[in-house]
């Protein structure tokens, strides 16, 4: 029998849900999740892990399976690519997350990896949902590109609906009228879900704005509107990336980066402090 309780609608003075991965608490504190867009080698993988370890990151991201345009760009290393996650993981020491596109693969990727990403493209692929339910690790559930907060919701539901708690939101980007940047990033999500849901929610600001110069601003505003961490794309040399490279952040900016993203969010324990006092 499924466990019909779990939901992603809270109820009153409901605990917010935590997801454990190895050492780290999602939901507690601000997560950073850092990577390249995708494992393109060995020493590419790992070298990046080891730095953005260094720079403070808390999750290591790879993908080995990319959701490309179009089918002649590349499409990533595939099982390779997870051997090698799992090994610039175990190097650095971070957990690792990948994003798993077909639901016929996510018994197997999960022997590689911590948490199991579902894509953008994918948040309504129902089979794929089902089966990241059943599969026992955390589950990353990006926001559809065309989607509202409750068919996002809807989504996780399926997850939960398996007898999986874990699920983490991401606000990755809307496509909208705007086309300076790649997507419109919707950070007034962020406060939204708090007001609605228990779960989770990190920020995208790599492909919530396709552009480098954007990356570090959003991260910062992610913190103040309140989100569990952000996932960001970094990459040795972002000029030779195979994918994304527009919008990954060198180690050294990624390091730069996380010394600010510290400091506000010792700021942000006083500001939480003052809206508990005033909600009173
Ligand atoms: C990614 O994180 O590598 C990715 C493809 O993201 P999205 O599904 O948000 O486009
Ligand atoms: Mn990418």
């Amino acid at each position: 029998m499924k466990n019909l309780k779990l939901t992603t609608i809270k109820v009153k003075n409901q605990a917010r849900t935590l997801v454990k991965v190895k050492d780290i608490t999602i939901g507690e504190g601000f997560t950073v999740i850092a990577g390249p867009c995708s494992i393109e080698s060995e020493e590419q993988a790992i070298e990046t892990a080891i730095r953005v370890k260094e720079a403070g990151a808390d999750i290591l991201r790879g993908g080995a399976f990319k959701p490309r345009t179009s089918p002649y760009a590349f499409q990533g290393l595939g099982i390779k690519g997870l051997q090698i996650l799992e090994k610039a993981g175990k190097e650095s020491g971070l957990p690792v997350v990948t994003e798993v596109l077909d639901p016929r693969d996510v018994s197997w990727v999960c022997e590689y990896v911590d948490i199991l990403q579902v894509g953008t493209r994918n948040m309504q692929n129902f089979s794929l949902l089902k089966e990241v339910g059943k599969a026992g690790k955390p589950v990353l559930l990006k926001r559809g590109m065309f989607s509202t907060l409750s068919e996002w919701l809807s989504c996780a539901e399926y997850v939960l609906a398996e007898g999986n708690p874990n699920v983490i939101l991401c606000e990755r980007g809307i496509r909208t009228f705007e086309s300076y940047t790649r997507n419109t990033l919707d950070l007034a999500i962020v406060p939204s879900i708090k007001e609605v849901s228990h779960l989770p929610v990190i920020v995208d600001p790599s492909h919530g704005t396709g552009r480098l110069s954007l990356v570090e601003r959003m991260c910062l505003a992610s913190i103040a509107a309140g989100a569990d961490g952000v996932m960001v794309e970094v990459h040795r040399n972002p000029a030779e990336a195979l994918c994304d490279g527009d919008q990954s952040l060198s180690p050294p900016m990624f390091m730069s980066m996380m010394k600010k993203v510290r400091k506000l969010q010792e700021c942000m324990v006083e500001i939480n402090a003052l809206d508990r006092e005033s909600s009173k």
